[in-house]
């Protein structure tokens, strides 16, 4: 049997970067520049006004008070996007709105609560300090400066910032496609009755969800039914632009195991010494790397964490992509098999953890309410409530 660290890095030795790409910005949120973003021009882009108000010569009201107001004739109006050059005489006001341009030779804005808010002749009841609620050009952001780097995330203020500059487009790493394929004849897809016997698809659903949680890009197929030709024939017609093809089912030790059947030349498959998700396979089809996941929903779904998730993110440039690991303090006993690394469901609540549900690998209900994994070593057979355990936050 492998390890469970030996199949995680035959499974990262699989996936693979895509090369760079200039997005739109709407395309990017979340993922990793590729390059540094230099900025084109400077914010802000030119002196311009920080308040509503009006533009003066800073010593021409420099005697103004709530009793001897200054008198100012308004000889500009300037509403935010007026694009003409201006130009204020000593002993006028220019009145101007927020983000509307300075016009030349102003040296202070006098905010419009301290005046009469007149438009022909306006009273200014305060004294103006020179500089007063001016927003110098390039103040924010100098032209030519490095303002976003290569490896991080882009957020949505990343987004405002290269947008601010000008630019339409950023250079990332492009989501990984995985293609998700379920397969079982019992299957049948939510919404549609049941016959006795069959049961309702849950793993691709999940596992897409989980694909795009981790910020890649999912590519659905038709489910399978355990037949080679139906599955082979769907593998051929989706996975031609897949980054990674995610497989659930078919490949434990039964008869109709039909992804063992249908990759037994391309795919390695093994056994991992873990619980739940012993069955696993890994390789690649016509190029694309596969991972064979088992068919069990809470196998699935484990697997997807603890082989696909990290290296998945790592791919798209993310900087520590696994889940956060920590310990925390058992509140009960615990039994696990030896010669297996047990995952259990677990409820994290500060420094402690009570693990949650029975550890089968059918109980989905309980893996649907956890926030973490527990994950107990293979030559614990026991654990004591009060012991520290390892647990992945996956909340
Ligand atoms: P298998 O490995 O194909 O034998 O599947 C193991 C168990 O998981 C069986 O009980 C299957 O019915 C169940 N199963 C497999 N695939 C799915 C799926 N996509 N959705 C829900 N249950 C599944
Ligand atoms: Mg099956």
């Amino acid at each position: 049997m492998r390890t469970v660290e030996e199949h995680q890095t035959v499974v990262a030795g699989l996936i693979k970067s895509r090369a760079p790409q200039q997005l739109p910005l709407s395309d990017t949120l979340g993922l990793v520049l590729a390059a540094d973003v230099v900025a084109p021009l400077s914010l802000p882009g030119f002196d311009n006004s920080a308040m509503d108000g009006y533009a003066v010569v800073a010593e021409d009201v420099a005697s103004a008070t709530p009793d001897a107001p200054v008198r100012l004739p308004v000889a500009e109006d300037i509403p935010a996007g007026r694009t003409d050059p201006l130009t204020l005489k000593p002993g006028t006001a220019h009145r101007i709105m927020t983000g509307a341009p300075l016009p030349t030779g102003a040296t202070a804005v006098v905010p419009v609560e301290a005046t009469d808010a007149a438009t022909d002749t306006v009273a200014i009841r305060a004294a103006a300090k020179p500089g007063q609620h001016i927003r110098r050009a390039g103040e924010d952001v100098t032209a030519g400066t490095a303002v976003l780097h290569t490896g991080q995330v882009v957020t949505p203020a990343a987004l405002g910032l290269a947008a601010a500059l000008g630019l339409a487009e950023l250079t990332v790493l492009p989501r990984q496609r995985v293609l998700v394929m379920s397969t079982g004849t019992e299957l049948v897809a939510p919404g549609s009755p049941l016959q006795p016997g069959q049961i309702y698809e849950s793993n691709a659903v999940m596992l897409s969800a989980a694909i795009r949680d981790a910020g890649a890009e999912v590519l659905a197929a038709p489910m399978s039914g355990d037949d080679v030709d139906t599955f082979r024939a769907i593998l051929a017609e989706h996975a031609r632009d897949a980054d990674l093809i995610i497989t659930t089912g078919g490949v434990s030790a039964g008869a109709y195991e039909v992804v063992k059947d249908s990759l037994a030349d391309q795919v390695e498959f093994v056994k991992v010494a873990m619980q739940p998700g012993m069955p696993q396979g890994s390789g690649t089809v016509d190029g694309v790397p596969i991972v064979t996941l088992p068919g069990n929903p809470v196998s699935a779904l484990v697997s997807f964490e603890v082989f696909v998730r990290e290296p998945l993110r790592a791919a798209m440039g993310h900087r520590g992509p696994g889940r956060p690991r920590r310990t925390a303090v058992l509140t009960e006993n615990l039994t696990s098999p030896r010669g297996k690394r047990q995952f259990r469901r677990g409820v994290l609540s500060g420094d402690t953890v009570t693990s949650y549900g029975p550890p089968a690998s059918h109980h989905l209900r309980w893996l649907a309410s956890a926030n973490c994994l527990l994950e107990i070593d293979e030559d614990v057979t026991e654990l004591a409530a009060g012991s520290p355990v390892a647990v992945w936050d996956l909340s």
